[in-house]
């Protein structure tokens, strides 16, 4: 197969114009004036390469995106919203392979090409649903698996509805690591299950046996909130997990004080944990500089799109970068960077993909835009003129047109 010269790109980071020459869906070669040899040569006209946009925490089981407009039916509380999707999900036919179908689409044209989404687990009846608890998982894997050259999915097995107080859970998301899900999830150890040395139990415990990584929600505020993450904290260290565990919103460490933030923050460092944001609502928003200075992985994604519990989200993650550089005042180039990063190779590392970036010998998944520099590209959130995904190209504007063959 012919490979793919890009000519007069700007990567972000490379300080200048350059070439990018794609071979057998790597990048082989950054630099000015490459031999394109018998590679199809299309012109960037001084365009801005990012790499591949990851979303590192979504919803595809839940999403009625693509689909008729439905007002918002819950009321105002956490409880009135997990109450309503108990009443409609099977009502409304959820998950939906083509809403699932539609969202990644639109994610794929967007630039996003990797993915990490949690998928309901539940045991017994749900919202009317009596399958098998994993009926999400199946239906996530056969519609990712349709899109595999596209967009890369990873799924978490996700336990909405609690563990301990969901009896059969624990069992459930075993089945779901045979099932083929890339971590296991938890949710408020000590909120939800009321129990979180228990709870934590039961994740670390799949993760050690089955080598899978562990993507936890944890909306818990304050100090209970920071007391299950030092829980976590030391359960990483003692399991040498480093690397594999990512928190979930983390809303106490954002309520927390700046003495018990850089406490925090080393603890997380020296575990080596992702916080994982989403930037939505009010809700609260991890210290993004401060995490990063102490050597904190932030990632950013777009946790509910366009479902039962939120009417928002739109799968670009320019937006959403957008929506935590706003959410953390950043005005400076250098800081809405931070955001871009939360976006890219911050949610690579928390997912851990191999052969990620704009460097030679990384897989060519890249997005090209229109824009003056990364921080413009945030904030205006140009169209997206050319998605590669391995080097095949899946989204590529009229403005970008390759010359005729011969
Ligand atoms: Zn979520």
């Amino acid at each position: 197969m012919p490979g793919l010269l890009l000519r007069d790109g700007r990567p972000w980071s490379a300080g200048g114009p350059a070439d990018l020459l794609i071979r057998d869906g790597v990048v082989v070669k950054i630099g000015p004036g490459l031999d394109p040899g018998d590679a199809e040569v299309l012109d960037l006209g001084g365009r801005l390469v990012l790499p591949g946009l990851v979303e590192a925490h979504c919803h595809l089981d839940k999403t009625l995106f693509g689909g008729p407009w439905r007002p918002h039916s819950a009321g105002p509380a956490l409880a009135d919203r997990i109450a309503d999707e108990r009443v409609r999900r099977a009502e409304l036919g959820l998950p939906d392979p083509a809403r699932v179908t539609a969202l990644l689409e639109t994610m794929a044209a967007a630039g996003t090409t990797h993915v990490r989404t949690h998928t309901d687990v539940y045991s017994g009846s749900f919202g009317g649903c009596h399958g098998t608890g994993l009926t999400g998982v199946e239906v996530v894997r056969d519609v990712a698996a349709r899109l595999a050259g596209r967009i890369t999915v990873e799924q978490v097995a996700f336990p909405q509805s609690g563990i301990l107080t969901n009896p059969g859970t624990a069992e459930l998301l075993e089945r779901a690591i045979g099932l083929g899900v890339g971590a296991v999830g938890g949710i408020d150890p000590a909120g939800m299950d009321r129990d979180p040395v228990r709870h934590l139990d039961v994740v670390f415990g799949l993760a050690e046996r089955h080598g899978v990584r562990i993507d936890l929600h944890l909306h818990d505020p304050g100090s209970l909130g920071v007391f299950e993450l030092e829980l976590i904290i030391e359960r990483t260290l003692a399991a040498g997990l480093a690397g594999r565990v990512t928190v979930s919103h983390a809303y106490a460490l954002a309520q927390a004080d700046a003495a018990t933030q850089d406490r925090l923050a080393a603890g997380l460092a020296e575990a080596g944990i992702t916080i994982t944001t989403a930037a939505i609502f009010d809700f609260p928003v991890p210290p993004l500089k401060r995490l990063r200075a102490a050597g904190v992985n932030v990632a950013c994604g777009h946790d509910d799109i366009r479902d039962l519990w939120s009417p928002y989200g739109s799968g670009d993650l320019l937006e959403r970068a957008m929506h935590l550089a706003y959410r953390s005042t950043f005005r400076r180039d250098e800081d809405i960077e931070l955001a871009l990063e939360a976006v890219t190779y911050n949610g690579a590392r928390a997912v851990g993909l191999d052969g990620y970036g704009l460097s030679e010998g990384a897989s060519a998944d890249l997005v090209v835009v229109e824009a003056d520099t990364p921080a413009h590209a945030v904030v205006t959130r140009p169209p997206r003129d050319l998605v590669l995904k391995a080097g095949h190209i899946v989204a590529r504007s009229a403005a970008l047109s390759l010359p005729p063959a011969g």
